[in-house]
């Protein structure tokens, strides 16, 4: 039997001083952002914290951070915004804002050939997006090669 969620989850927290910065120190994504198996897919984990805290966070916000440290977990430093607030985050501390390694992080990889085959199957882009919970935008660029060029 699998233990728990919240259990494995909080195992992979160094949890620090109230102002630290809280390493994720299981699996990551590509740009450094937690990642946890969670319901037949790999989730971001501070997308996973928000939740296990109590908080909502709808497919089309995703969990920021005020440090600028990917795999932070102190949930004093993550607040809720969408893709658009991202960017404006990333251009606020200098930085282009491009695409893939924010906010689709949720993904791995090795997602990516599989989106394209389903779309291409015939299912749609809002039953892709709900399998593996993100906008259906997401996918859209996806299968047409707007993000994830190099897969
Ligand atoms: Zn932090």
């Amino acid at each position: 039997m699998r233990q728990p969620l919240a259990e494995r989850f909080f195992d992979k927290i160094q949890i620090g001083g109230d102002d630290d910065c809280w390493l994720w120190i299981g699996a990551k994504f590509l740009g450094g952002y937690g990642s946890i198996w969670y319901q037949g897919q790999n989730r971001r984990a501070t997308r996973i914290l928000y939740i296990l805290l109590g908080n909502e966070v709808p497919a089309k916000f995703d969990v920021l951070h005020s440090c600028d440290n990917p795999p932070c977990m102190n949930p004093r430093h993550h607040f809720r915004g969408t893709r658009a607030d991202n960017c404006r985050d990333m251009g606020k501390k200098g930085r282009a804002c491009k695409g893939s390694q924010q906010w689709n992080a949720r993904l791995t990889e090795k997602d990516i050939p599989y989106i394209r085959e389903l779309r291409r199957n015939g299912k749609l882009y809002k039953e892709i997006a709900a399998k593996f919970d993100v906008h259906p935008v997401t996918i859209g660029d996806i299968f047409r090669r707007s993000t994830w060029k190099h897969l």
